[in-house]
């Protein structure tokens, strides 16, 4: 039969051409929805093992263009409340939590690496999360940056341009070590004022000049805004545009990233009083916690 002498010939073909160095990922021709199908041999200890920020192992696989599937966490404060406030996460809850990253096989990325993949495709790993924190308090670095670096963990820090440097708030020095490690750095405003009850004038500063502001200080591209409060409004939403913001973090209850909310990227903020059963839900895992549950009232 011609069909099975070609085939067998194509075969060969196939098998001399086959290199024998190191499989790399094949990204997948899919566009939107992003590819699901997992790889056979992936397993949690080999995600452990993927390096976060820069290079991509084989089990990194290609999502995007379109609709990316990435939780974004949030979070204000990691350090023990002075008051109840449901913006302070104790320190042994936040380590829990990125032991259970660890544990359960998510890899935090950079957002910068999401916006890449939602825009044009990027090879991401097969649980990816990323880390935001807004506010810029000095106990991000000095509790929440460690315990994130034991891991290789990058976090994205929104920063309040007129604060930095400011009593219990992080300045330049912090910033460039963190951005060193990894992280990114977006403006959170100005000075934290509700888009929604400013003038345009005022709303211009908040949302253009931080970004001035802040790259003025830093001496790199910040390319990312969160609005305080999760207010967005038609102004600020053209002065995002203005700026050349590459994408801008609101709220929401949803992993569901993409073109349509690039500007407003889902973001779940983490509550103080959040047990890693609730963590696990925020993150749609459904296997076993497995560690031990701190709980800290
Ligand atoms: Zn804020």
């Amino acid at each position: 039969m011609r069909y099975s002498s070609l085939f067998l010939f194509l075969f060969f073909l196939v098998s001399c051409a086959t290199p024998q160095a190191v499989p790399t990922p094949i990204p997948s021709k899919t566009l939107e929805p992003a590819t699901e199908t997992p790889e056979p041999s992936l397993t949690p200890t080999k995600l452990k093992t993927a390096t976060p920020a820069s290079t991509p192992t084989q089990v990194w696989v290609r999502r995007g263009p379109g609709i990316v599937h990435c939780t974004i966490l949030l979070y204000h404060h990691v350090a023990i409340s002075p008051i109840e406030s449901q913006y302070y996460i104790h320190p042994e809850n936040f380590a829990s939590q990125m032991k259970a990253l660890d544990e359960w096989g998510y890899t935090p990325i950079p957002l910068s690496l999401l916006v890449k993949a939602i825009e044009e495709g990027a090879a991401l790993p097969q649980k990816p999360v990323v880390i935001s924190f807004d506010d810029g308090r000095m106990d991000i670095y000095e509790t929440a940056f460690p315990i994130m670096q034991e891991y290789d963990f990058p976090g994205v820090f929104y920063i309040i341009s007129g604060g930095l440097g400011d009593k219990d708030l992080v300045g330049v020095d912090e910033l460039k070590e963190m951005a060193e490690a990894g992280w990114e750095i977006g403006s959170h405003s100005h000075s934290h004022a509700d888009l929604s009850k400013i003038t345009v004038e005022a709303s211009y500063r908040e949302v253009v000049l931080s970004r001035d502001v802040l790259e003025e200080a830093l001496g790199f591209p910040v390319t990312s805004f969160a609005y305080p409060f999760g207010t967005i409004t038609e102004k600020a939403g053209q002065q995002i545009h203005i700026a050349e913001y590459e994408s801008a973090a609101g709220l929401g209850h949803t992993d569901s990233q993409g073109p349509g909310n690039l500007f407003y990227l889902q973001r779940r903020p983490i509550s103080w009083d959040y047990d890693l059963k609730r963590f696990a839900i925020v993150l749609g895992w459904e296997g076993p916690l497995s560690i031990e549950e701190t709980s800290t009232p």
